[in-house]
């Protein structure tokens, strides 16, 4: 038996190597992993510029107490500069955005203005007020956006902000994904006695997806050798990554062993967790190779323990694992101490603050509880039962980032 932390350790130790990078429209590049420290080409904003609609004055002719009475030598409209300067006495009326005209350091708003043809009439105000200084949100070689960052709505926007089209990016990982066994289905099609649909696959590539990587799809494969050994190297050379599930713990488990000791290697581990104790991990070619197991939640919650991160840290990404953090248990729960335990959870804002259930009965084929859930609960090793108040850990679905 290892543990979770153990097997999460070993898998991230065997990604030595990131995808290479490749240039993408900024307008495409939502979800996707800097390539390279993003550094400022110039300060934003360029410039020091108006923060209010108004007149940029010289502080010299700012009045100690009272009305000072300036002379407005240009209106400018929206998105023209003033090329001149401002001498004392001296004002020019600008908008927001606009840069502030040499000799002037500070703008009046309007609405603190008597305007009577080209003359104002301005109050005392503080030197500098309501100008946005040259450089005040990136300075000029600044790394804005580290590498192994993901980019969000926000980041796309900086990225334009800098006068940029495109970006460069971590190419996606590709996994591919295949089901085992004889008693599994394809959705769509008739099903004899005795089968199930093949769920796994599908969850899977929605999970695959979900973590910025791209799913090739190699179908159902039967309880047959040869037939398995092709569709894995196949589906190692469209892949970085090649995922199965079913199998693990009994029927094709000396199959899978058989045909990756011949064209690769692979390791069993019974992991201490529940559910989705066995789990296979191992290389075919250049390829990581993942057993999980069939069980539609055990296969789930293995890909998010074991694969993700390995996707994630091959795609580039600083973070490896998600933002979790606690909640109050608003029922008791049963568990065993030494293992660790995952239990489908919903979590809800009360007036105790974070609260969180768990679904409901928690089988490891039970794909409703998953389904129902917005959490998984993590209940540490040393834990027992865990009764209504105490402390719970949890890891919502639809991951936060750090
Ligand atoms: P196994 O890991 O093959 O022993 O399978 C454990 C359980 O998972 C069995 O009930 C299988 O029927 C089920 N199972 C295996 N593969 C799939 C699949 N692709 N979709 C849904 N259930 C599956
Ligand atoms: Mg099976």
């Amino acid at each position: 038996m290892i543990s979770v932390q153990e097997g999460q350790a070993h898998i991230l130790a065997q990604v030595t190597s990131v995808t290479p990078p490749e240039l993408v429209p900024v307008a495409h590049a939502l979800g996707r992993v800097l390539a390279d420290d993003l550094q400022a080409p110039f300060d934003v904003p360029p410039a020091d510029n108006s923060a209010v609609d108004g007149y940029a004055v010289s502080s010299a002719d700012l009045p100690v107490s009272g009305a000072a009475t300036l002379h407005v030598i240009a209106d400018l409209p929206a998105g023209s500069v003033f090329d001149g300067a401002v001498k004392v006495g001296q004002a020019v009326r600008i908008m927001t955005g606009a840069p502030v005209p040499a000799g002037a350091d500070t703008v009046v708003p309007q609405e603190l203005v008597e305007r009577v043809g080209d003359a104002i009439k301005i109050p005392t105000i503080a030197k500098g007020a309501n100008v946005r200084l040259a450089g005040e949100d990136v300075r000029a070689g600044a790394v804005v956006i580290p590498s192994g960052s993901v980019l969000r709505p926000q980041e796309l926007g900086l990225i334009a902000s800098l006068g940029l089209l495109q970006v460069l990016v971590r190419q996606r990982v590709r996994v591919a994904i295949l089901s085992t066994g004889d008693e599994v289905a394809e959705p769509g099609e008739p099903r004899k006695p005795g089968q199930i649909y093949d769920s796994n696959r599908f969850s899977l590539r929605g999970l695959v997806e979900e973590a910025g990587g791209v799913a090739a799809d190699f179908g159902i494969v039967p309880d047959i050798k040869d037939e398995l050994k092709a569709k894995l190297l196949e589906a190692s050379r469209a892949a970085e990554i090649v995922l199965t599930s079913g199998g693990v713990s009994v029927g094709i488990y000396d199959l899978v062993k058989d045909v990756l000791g011949e064209i690769g290697g692979i390791d069993f581990w019974q992991v201490a967790m529940q559910p989705g104790r066995p789990l296979a991990v191992g290389r075919i070619g250049g390829s990581l190779f993942f057993g999980l197991p069939g069980n539609p939640v055990a296969s789930m919650l293995t890909f998010i323990l074991f694969v993700r991160p390995a996707l994630w840290k091959l795609a580039g990404r600083r973070e490896t694992f998600p933002v979790q953090f606690t909640a109050i248990a608003a029922e008791p729960m049963r568990k065993k101490a030494g293992r660790r335990e995952f239990k489908r959870g919903i979590l809800t804002f009360g007036s105790r603050g974070w609260e969180v259930r768990t679904t409901g009965p928690q089988g490891s084929g039970i794909l409703t509880s998953m389904v129902a859930a917005n959490c998984l609960i993590i209940l540490e090793e040393p834990r027992g039962d865990v009764k209504a108040g105490e402390t719970v850990l949890v890891e919502p679905f639809g991951a936060l980032h750090a």
